[in-house]
């Protein structure tokens, strides 16, 4: 069996014009579907045949001479937890969340130009992460394809700071990209939704 692209939670311009169909139709449909292709192509015949997509992530995490399947798995999964922190809905931090916002970081301001600061000064590609660790909200950047969950890290949000995701609509201005992220497109309500299911029972989306 071969790994397909999950669908895109939302019409490809629905979030525009902060992140434009033209952006969505290559990201998505160019590099995400390429990490689907990809990874069809390195699989069969290996150990890895047969596996869960999480499973594939976990196990080649561990074996460096197979960072190519974990490239490629692991960047299916970052770009669909990607997609499904953002929405066209206006939303805020409420409740639980903006508790633990108050108290890891000192207040939204402070969050915001945390996240600023992780994500903009983060070099080359990879991702931004929101993580809960410890009781507490964590703000880091990972290079390139890593992401925690292939060593049981508990993601709530994740912004993607390579070039494609922001080069159409911002070109090299990536600063601008995530003023707009943080304020227009993340699906706080989603990060609540996430943050419940980790303190439930540590479990983050499957796909
Ligand atoms: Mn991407």
């Amino acid at each position: 069996m071969s790994f397909e692209l999950p669908p895109l939670p939302y019409a490809m311009d629905a979030l525009a014009p902060h992140m434009s169909e033209n952006t969505l139709s290559f990201h998505y449909g160019k590099h995400h579907n390429g990490y689907v292709v990809k990874l069809n192509t390195l699989v069969p015949g290996t150990k890895y045949e047969g596996m869960s997509l999480m499973d594939v992530i976990a196990e080649s995490s561990k074996v460096a001479a197979d960072k190519g399947i974990f490239n490629n798995s692991a960047q299916i999964w970052n770009h669909s937890f990607f997609w499904a922190g953002m929405s066209a809905a206006a939303s805020a931090p409420s409740g639980r969340l903006a508790e633990l916002i108050d108290s890891s970081f000192g207040s939204m301001a402070d969050f915001k130009a945390k996240f600023l600061d992780v994500s903009a000064n983060h070099f080359g590609s990879g991702y931004s992460w929101l993580t809960f660790e410890g009781g507490k909200l964590v703000l880091s950047s990972l290079g390139n394809a890593e992401t925690p969950i292939s060593s049981g890290g508990k993601p709530l949000l994740n912004c993607d700071v390579w070039e494609h995701a922001y080069y159409l609509d911002f070109q090299n201005l990536r600063p601008k990209f995530l003023e707009t992220f943080f304020d227009t497109l993340v699906d706080w309500d989603v990060v609540a939704s996430r943050l419940a299911a980790i303190e439930k029972d540590g479990s983050v989306a499957v796909y």
